[in-house]
């Protein structure tokens, strides 16, 4: 793995927050993600699941609720699809299918150590590329 200078450790909302944040900083990194991107939303939610926070209320870095029914309550699905759309239009530099495993940093040489495992992805699908810019705080 080359050396960056900052590992994000899952492609959830904050993770994808964080990456958007550092890409703005032109800070180098990479998510690592032991799933797909939104994998908690994907997996870990159950069929009638709906957040109880309206839609206007889910806001990430540089993005607010766009739709006709602000004070609607997505499901998990939806959620994910909005993660992993943020994750799109920001290209976060995603790898999926790779958990962290144990991590360390050094601030002498203000590098850190990630020991990581390639998983196949689930359904290969991958979030990868350069970030965009803009300002860094939620809705904006
Ligand atoms: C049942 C339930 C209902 C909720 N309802 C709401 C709601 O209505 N409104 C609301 O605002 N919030 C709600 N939340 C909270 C919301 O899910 C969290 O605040 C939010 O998901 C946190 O985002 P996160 O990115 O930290 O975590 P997650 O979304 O869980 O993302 C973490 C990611 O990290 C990955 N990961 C974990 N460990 C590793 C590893 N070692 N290596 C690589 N990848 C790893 C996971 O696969 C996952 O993709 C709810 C949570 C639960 C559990």
């Amino acid at each position: 793995m080359p050396k960056l200078s900052a590992v994000v450790v899952g492609a959830g909302h904050c993770g994808l927050a964080v990456s958007r944040c550092l890409a703005e900083r032109s800070i180098d990194h990479v998510v690592l993600e032991r799933g797909e991107v939104a994998h908690s939303w994907r997996t870990q939610r159950w069929d009638s699941f709906r957040l109880l926070t309206p839609n206007w209320m889910t806001r990430l870095p540089g993005r607010s609720y766009p739709g006709t029914d602000p004070d609607g309550y997505r499901t998990a699905a939806e959620t994910a699809q909005l993660i992993a759309e943020y994750a799109t239009a920001t290209g976060a530099p995603v790898r999926t299918g790779t958990s962290s495993r144990s991590s360390r940093s050094s601030r002498r040489s203000s590098s850190s150590r990630s020991s990581i495992t390639r998983h196949p992805p689930p359904s290969g699908r991958r979030a990868c590329g350069a970030a965009s810019r803009g300002p860094c705080s939620p809705g904006s």
